[in-house]
């Protein structure tokens, strides 16, 4: 059986030129970057090349471009960085919707005596900008708002909120991890002081990661050690993934546009389809205003799980609203503070899709969806009236 694969805000098969320019640096170049010797040493311009690549896809500047291990780091860096530089300040915004990769990193902040502000999102997954605007005070280091959500996809404005902040002397960053590769990202003309992105969402593999920090902007380090990244993150560089990241960036610029709307017309029909062919399906985020590659349905009265599992056997690959993080069965965070009934937050299936997908791949499951929800709406020891209950 074939695997389709409609994960890609989970990860993302690593494109086969990445892993191309990655091989040489696994089998033979394996020299330190920071040794003497050339066999090493030459490395130091092949990591430069990749940040040149990288920046490239931002309109950045490559000193502006910090390797990292993963999205996570980045994020937590970010916050970390904010509240020591400002030592004074201790006050912190983010939304209820970002990725735990910040809300918990929050939270941990929150811990060690910051005031952590939550903005709202209404049931379109849209954030409360003026609650967010009035929120800032004296006291605000630094707001944390996400570009894109991992989970429905939904934008948040965050040029204008960057603007705003700036005004208002806050530090901004953005969590831009499933918008960096999916819509084009101008530094230039983004006045965010940092921006988090991570290879594995963007074709290259898992366990690299960058964090955008504006020239001029203060930052403290938050891995400590050696002089890698000119002091700015310690430990010897990821070498071949950095390469392959540099790749990964290379041709997401060069297809970025052709990209993102050949996702739009594959999501656009499988929602529709669905929502045709399946009763008491609805689509979860603001439609006029999110990622390409990204659907949020739920099919109420049934669990999202359940139906996973039967995609699972058709080869179909796709995520829960409350397994998205971390194999949580708790129900997604992100859809509850939307507001999103009960019945349809249990029942919510993601599917996020990339490059490699075909039309179709998209009409198989349009294919088998329709009987999957009506079989499990049938057997569902989860009747009608159960899952109809208040969660509370
Ligand atoms: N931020 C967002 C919005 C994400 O979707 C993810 C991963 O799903 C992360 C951060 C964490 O990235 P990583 O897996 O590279 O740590």
């Amino acid at each position: 059986m074939t695997t389709i694969y409609l994960d890609n805000n989970a990860t993302t098969p690593v494109a086969p030129e990445v892993l191309d320019e990655m091989i040489p640096f696994l089998r033979d170049l394996y020299g330190n970057p920071s040794s003497m010797h050339t066999f090493g040493g030459q490395l130091h311009r092949k990591i430069e090349e990749a940040r040149e690549k990288v920046a490239a896809l931002l309109n950045a500047h490559p000193e502006e471009i910090i390797f990292t291990s993963c999205g996570t780091e980045s994020d937590n860096t970010a916050l970390m960085s904010a509240v020591e530089s400002l030592p004074r300040k201790k006050h912190v915004i983010t939304t209820r919707v970002e990725h735990p990769a910040v809300l918990n990193f929050c939270r941990h902040l929150a811990r060690k005596g910051c005031r952590v502000t939550y903005v709202p999102v209404n049931n379109l997954g849209q954030l409360d900008t003026d609650f967010l605007f009035r929120a800032v005070d004296d006291d605000t280091a630094v707001a944390s708002i996400m570009h894109a959500n991992n989970e429905t996809g939904v934008l948040f404005p965050i040029a204008h909120i960057a603007e705003k902040l700036k005004e208002r002397g806050v530090l901004f960053h953005t969590d831009a991890v499933q918008t960096a590769g999916k819509l084009r990202l101008d530094m230039k003309s983004l006045p965010a002081d940092m921006l988090s992105l991570s290879g594995h969402k963007l074709h290259a593999p898992k366990g690299i990661g960058v964090l955008y920090v504006r020239r001029g902007t203060r930052f403290s380090p938050y891995v400590i050690g050696g002089h890698q990244e000119k002091g700015r993150r310690a430990g010897t560089e990821n070498v071949a993934s950095i390469i392959g990241l540099g790749k990964a960036c290379e041709l997401a610029a060069q297809f970025l546009q052709k990209e993102a709307s050949y996702l739009k017309v594959l999501c656009d029909r499988l929602e529709g389809a669905l929502l045709q062919a399946c009763p008491d399906a609805r689509i979860n985020g603001d439609i006029e205003n999110r990622l390409p590659n990204t659907t949020n349905m739920s099919f109420e009265f049934i669990e999202g799980e359940a139906i996973l599992l039967r995609l699972n056997e058709f080869g179909i690959c796709a995520s829960s609203g409350s397994a998205c993080t971390s194999g949580s069965l708790e129900p997604s965070h992100v859809l509850r503070a939307m507001g999103i009934p009960y019945t349809a937050v249990h029942g919510s299936v993601r599917f996020s899709l990339s490059r490699y997908n075909t039309e179709q791949e998209i009409d198989r499951v349009i294919e088998v969806m329709p009987g999957i929800v009506r079989e499990l709406r049938e057997f569902s020891p989860f009747g009608r009236e159960k899952l109809a209950c208040p969660p509370e």
